[in-house]
């Protein structure tokens, strides 16, 4: 029986690329309405 480790290092938000806001073209930044600005994917499982 294997036991299997979840990473949680790799969970990139997939919308900005893990940086938390998008870019504009017009100039200024966007917070990420996806990840809330954590650059993180939120549908995951909270670890403490
Ligand atoms: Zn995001």
């Amino acid at each position: 029986m294997k036991t299997q480790t979840l990473r949680s290092a790799d969970q990139k938000c997939l919308y900005c690329g893990g940086t938390g806001y998008y870019q504009l073209l017009l100039g200024g930044t966007e917070t990420c309405a996806h990840c809330n600005g954590t650059g993180k994917q939120p549908e995951q499982e909270t670890e403490d």
